[in-house]
This record gives C-alpha cells, sequence and structure tokens, in this order.
C-alpha cells in the first residue's frame, strides 16, 4: 500500500533526497504534506512535480506568495502558514510517516508533535535529540512512536544492531545483545593533516570544502571542527542507549564505512557505500524492506585503500567539549550547540578565527548555571541564554 509522507524541510537538502527517493518509487510513497521555511521558488517546484495534498511555509509572507502562485498555475495544493500549522499537518491521521529534516531548534516542535501522534518518525534533524534527548526518549516510549536514524552515522549503526536492539530503540541494554561498542566514524574533515599551528589561520572557504560529503555551510564547519561528531555522539547516546564505555570514535578519511557495531564474540558489522544520504533516507522510509535509493552501487576494485587513526583532542577541542556536555546534561548539550552556531556564524563571517569556535563554546558552558531542563520550553530558554552569551562573548 502507499504510504504518506510529511517532509518537514522539504526545500533543504535532506528533504530534496528525501523527494528523489520518492521519485524513483512513486507507487510506494506518496508527498502528502511538504514544509518548508522561505524558499517558494522550490515549493512551487515540489508543488508541480509532487502534487502534495497540503504545504505549510513557516514565513508568512511567503505562503502568501506560495498560494497565489500555485492558483495562478491551476495547482490544488493548499497552503498553510506558522508553526501550529505545521505540527497538525504533522500530526494528520494520513500521514504514516514524518521525515524529520527542519534545520535547528526550529525542528523541535514539529518533531515531538510527531513523536506525540505515535507516528514514525524519520529523525534527520539531529539537535532533537542533542537538545532534548532525554525528553524525546521518554516520548518515544509514551506515545509508542518509532524513531528510524537518518543521519548516516546512526542509520548504519541502526542497520548493524540486533533486531532486538533495532525494535526496542533508546532502551535496550546493549550488553545483554552482545554488543561491546559503538563505533561512530568521521572523516576527520579538510583539516586532519594540516599543521595544528596552522589551524588558526584557516579561512571560511576552506572549512566548508568537505572532502566527501555535499553538505551545508555550517553543518561543514561542523565536520571540519568535528562538532559534528560530537553533536553525532550524544545523538548515539541518547537513540542506543549508549554508556560511555560504549562508544568509540574514529577517523576514517574515506567515508565509506559509515560507522559499525563491535561485539563480545569479536565479530564487527559495519554498513558501507557511497556518502550520499539517499541511501540512508531511503532505508528509514523501507525499514525492515529495502527500495531503490538511485545511488549507485559501490565498486570495490575502484576503491584504493580504508584507512583509520585516532581523534587527537588537540586538533578537534570541539569533540571533547560535546563528549563532556553529554556527562552534565540537556542544559549544556543545548547551551553547547547554541553557542557553536553562534561561533560558526561569527567564524563564516570573518569575525573570529577557526580555534576560536570552541573557544567560544567552552566559554559559555563554564558560565552554565542552569537545572536540568523538563519541558521544550525550558529547552528554548537554555538555548536563547546560550546564544545571548556567546554573542556577548565574541
Ligand atoms: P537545509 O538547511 O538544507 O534545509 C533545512 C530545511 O528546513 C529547508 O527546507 C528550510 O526551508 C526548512 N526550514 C528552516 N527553518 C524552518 C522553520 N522555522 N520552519 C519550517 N521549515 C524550516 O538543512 P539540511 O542539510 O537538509 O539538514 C536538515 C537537518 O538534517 C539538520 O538538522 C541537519 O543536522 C540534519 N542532517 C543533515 C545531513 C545532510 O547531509 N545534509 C546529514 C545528517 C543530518
Ligand atoms: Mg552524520
Amino acid at each position: 500500500m502507499q504510504k504518506n509522507i510529511a517532509i518537514l524541510g522539504s526545500t533543504g537538502s535532506i528533504g530534496t533526497s528525501t523527494l528523489s527517493v520518492i521519485r524513483h518509487n512513486p507507487a510506494l510513497y506518496k508527498a502528502y504534506v511538504l514544509v518548508g521555511g522561505k524558499n517558494v521558488t522550490k515549493m512551487v517546484e515540489q508543488c508541480l512535480e509532487f502534487k502534495p495534498k497540503y504545504v505549510a511555509m513557516a514565513d508568512a509572507s511567503s505562503a502568501q506568495l506560495l498560494r497565489q502562485t500555485l492558483r495562478e498555475l491551476n495547482n490544488q495544493t493548499e497552503v498553510f502558514t506558522g508553526e501550529q500549522a505545521i505540527c497538525d499537518l504533522t500530526q494528520l491521521p494520513e500521514v504514516d510517516q514524518v521525515m524529520a529534516a527542519i534545520v535547528g531548534a526550529a525542528g523541535l516542535r514539529s518533531t515531538l508533535a510527531a513523536i506525540k501522534k505515535g507516528k514514525r518518525v524519520l529523525l534527520a534533524n539531529k539537535e532533537s535529540l542533542v537538545t532534548c534527548g532525554h525528553l524525546f526518549m521518554q516520548a518515544v516510549k509514551e506515545y509508542q512512536a518509532e524513531l528510524l536514524p537518518v543521519d548516516s552515522e546512526h542509520n548504519a549503526i541502526f542497520q548493524s544492531l540486533p533486531t532486538a536492539v533495532q525494535r526496542d530503540l533508546g532502551f535496550a541494554n546493549l550488553a545483554e545483545h552482545g554488543v561491546s561498542q559503538i563505533i561512530l566514524t568521521g572523516s576527520g574533515g579538510p583539516f586532519r593533516d594540516t599543521n595544528i599551528s596552522e589551524l588558526k589561520q584557516v579561512t571560511p572557504e576552506q572549512a566548508i570544502a568537505h572532502p566527501n560529503w555535499s553538505m551545508g555551510r555550517k553543518i561543514s564547519v561542523d565536520s571540519a571542527t568535528m562538532m559534528n561528531k560530537g553533536l553525532e555522539y550524544i545523538e548515539a547516546r541518547w537513540l542506543f542507549n549508549a554508556m560511555a564505555d560504549e562508544m568509540e570514535i574514529i577517523i576514517h578519511p574515506q567515508s565509506i564505512i559509515h560507522s559499525m557495531v563491535r561485539y563480545h564474540d569479536g565479530s564487527v558489522i559495519a554498513e558501507l557505500g557511497h556518502p550520499d544520504m539517499c541511501t540512508p533516507i531511503a532505508y528509514s522510509m523501507s525499514y525492515p524492506e529495502r527500495i531503490l535509493s538511485g545511488v549507485p552501487p559501490l565498486d570495490f576494485t575502484q576503491l584504493s585503500q580504508l584507512t583509520f587513526k585516532q581523534p587527537d583532542f588537540s586538533r578537534y577541542p570541539c569533540l571533547k567539549l560535546a563528549i563532556d556536555a553529554y556527562q552534565s546534561g540537556q542544559a549544556a548539550t543545548t547551551s553547547l550547540n547554541a553557542a557553536n552556531e553562534i561561533a560558526v556564524e561569527a567564524f563564516l563571517n570573518r569575525q573570529i578565527g577557526f580555534m576560536e569556535i570552541a573557544a567560544v563554546v567552552e566559554n559559555v558552558l563554564s558560565q552554565l548555571s542552569s537545572a536540568e531542563p523538563s519541558s521544550i520550553e525550558e529547552v528554548f530558554h537554555i538555548d536563547e541564554w546560550a546564544r545571548q552569551t556567546a554573542r556577548a562573548i565574541l
């Protein structure tokens, strides 16, 4: 039977890849709801091609323009605006799956809305678990929602875990299922071999030139500092109920192995493939089955080598800050994420140097005195405090 998908963030990088997977499987999936911020041109194109039943734009004037344009083009899609409408569309009974791919804290409420209706949530928005891991995982259990990780590393780990763990994600005890460690791989970014003393002078252009994955500017800088791996470490701890000694982070420059699971008997199970988000997206949509993603097969004869090395915290101080923040709790991980966003923006605007990103984040964390948040509202409050504090430091 055809499944209806709501794509939150359809005009973005993950959203566009999700639509590309749907394009390969039109009999199996229908883009039923599309949600975007303010990219009207892209949304018009998507409405004409996929004819969703409903769309929403976060920005009101963009929604108005979209409505008018679609009417002129004789398109029947109904247009809504605002966060409440986005949450309502996400919760429609006809929606089978929700792709949560809005970027940043803006995605929290709609992702939670999907969880609260017990939907199958394809989770790309890593900020959900970084800032509200405890709250979200509790809600997943309470409302019997199904979380499928889209982030390529977490998707690879999910694929490499036993079915019993997959079915009780976030709560199953890894050791009881023979798992000794989750091995998170990362490319190490464009500066993995640069002299540490030269890192102070690297430019935004050098930082966003990611060797393997094609991604937005912010996440590319996060790859260069390995803050992205730090955020993914936090995401993995929540998603897989992993203790500190059950986690390992390793640099794998070729990004062919997307992450691995180590078992007590000496086995290591990995997922390999081209670095293309269409694979994890397709898997999250079709699990436990497999569908076409449009990604070409991996040709092993074309791979020259697969190499690995230990990350060095003096090269990647952001990675250490993230690992420590998880230990401190959600107030700390929320502050880490918010302070990092401000610092990365300042770096991209040439206000601060590359190595000062970590310094700003560390300074914000050292001033943190909030108690653990017990609601999304409290998370937003801490997020705002951290942003203001980071701006003041700048
Ligand atoms: P993107 O910036 O390309 O797209 C973001 C989407 O969110 C756009 O459609 C935008 O219109 C929409 N949006 C922004 N603000 C909004 C708001 N207030 N309300 C509604 N929609 C809004 O980002 P992306 O690279 O697709 O990443 C999306 C999420 O997936 C992020 O959380 C990111 O960390 C995660 N992720 C991305 C990748 C990747 O390869 N791109 C990999 C792993 C995880
Ligand atoms: Mg990732």
